[in-house]
């Protein structure tokens, strides 16, 4: 006898990470700081507790969000990373025939919860200049549409939509169809144009169908932790919290996440640094003769097509861990400055 398993799963692509042991990792768009010291030694505390249960919901840390981020109390929610609170929104919205619309090339992880949420994926290839096809997007929308997910600053190609443009489309998408946007890099954007969602979503008092989705992985430096958090109108809110898996953020993720918001001016610092070394590598990249796209993430996209594997395996012969999709491009992370110049002088003997 064998189980019955979903017709569906055999179509499901795997999240591919590399191996993550490397001399130089620059391959998951993590941040190359140790945790700050308050957050280790709250930590460290905390160990004495791990046999009791968190809240069942981490409704401490939504809250103190919420006053944060100056959004209407009841507008947030926390789960664990924002990738599986993203699959909450799906669950909240997803019923009878769904599908969701997203930019291609994008975050990994969107084609896989889009099809464990039961919903018809609905891929929208970017314009020539790796932005997303707004146009092409609201045309993808029909009566099945639940949500459509712009990543913004884009992962892995780090460009990002300007203010005008995402006004006039959210204003032309349906209003009962939840727009997420994934602003998990937004503490590394300088560029002025690039709207804020959190505004957007402040604007929207509560109402609309428009929610930001962030997290305390990237700037914040807490991947290892799992905790995330989304902002928007307060009856999807509900709904996501709803449909979460109780207990699923642990005590020592929300203890975490609340040091670092006490910890505002440290974080900054270390963002900024980040969007320093960012220039600096592009610019060395630059006089290498490499092409890459100016970002506004903690990484950058060398759009090499079919050099691409063997820049990442030239990359990794000398332990730097870069991260090549298909013959589309290499997207290497923005690390610590010795990771970066480690990066770059490996990048300088590629021929
Ligand atoms: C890294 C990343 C996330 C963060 O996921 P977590 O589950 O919060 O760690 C979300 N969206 C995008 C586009 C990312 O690149």
């Amino acid at each position: 006898m064998t189980v019955l398993l979903r017709p569906d799963l055999d179509a499901l692509p795997l999240y591919q990470q590399l191996p993550t042991a490397a001399r130089v990792q620059l391959s998951n768009n993590e941040t190359a700081f140790p945790p700050l010291p308050r957050v280790a030694a709250a930590l460290t505390a905390g160990l004495a507790d791990i046999n009791r249960y968190p809240p069942v919901s981490p409704h401490t840390t939504a809250t103190r969000l919420a006053e944060h981020l100056d959004v209407p109390a009841g507008s947030v929610a926390v789960g664990a990373g924002s990738a599986t609170l993203l699959l909450q929104l799906m669950q909240a919205v997803v019923h009878g025939p769904s599908s969701i619309v997203y930019g291609w090339r994008s975050f990994e992880a969107y084609p896989i919860l889009v099809r464990v949420s039961g919903a018809e994926a609905r891929p929208v290839p970017l314009t020539g200049d790796l932005v997303h096809d707004l146009d092409a997007m609201l045309a993808a929308v029909t009566a099945t549409t639940r949500m459509i997910i712009i990543c913004n600053p884009n992962n892995p190609t780090g460009t990002a939509l300007h203010r005008d443009a995402l006004a006039k489309f959210l204003a032309a998408v349906p209003e009962h169809v939840v727009v997420v946007l994934d602003e998990a890099y937004r503490e590394f954007v300088t560029d002025p144009d690039t709207p804020d969602g959190l505004e957007l979503v402040r604007e929207a008092a509560g109402r609309g169908n428009l929610v930001t989705l962030r997290t305390f992985s990237k700037a914040y430096g807490l991947a290892g932790l799992r905790i995330g958090y989304c902002a928007g109108p307060i009856d999807l809110i509900r709904a996501v919290t709803k449909v979460g898996v109780p207990f699923s953020v642990s005590t020592l993720a929300e203890t975490a996440a609340l040091i670092s918001l006490d910890s505002a001016d440290e974080l900054a610092q270390r963002c900024a640094l980040v969007r320093t070394e960012r220039d600096r590598v592009g610019q060395a990249l630059h006089g290498l003769g490499h092409e890459f796209l100016p970002s506004q993430g903690n990484f950058l996209w060398l759009p090499l097509a079919d050099r691409s594997p063997a820049f990442a395996a030239h990359c990794a012969a000398d332990g730097v861990m870069v991260r090549p999709f298909g013959t589309e491009g290499v997207r290497v992370t923005i690390g610590s400055p010795a990771d970066n110049d480690a990066f770059l002088a490996v990048a300088r003997t590629f021929a």
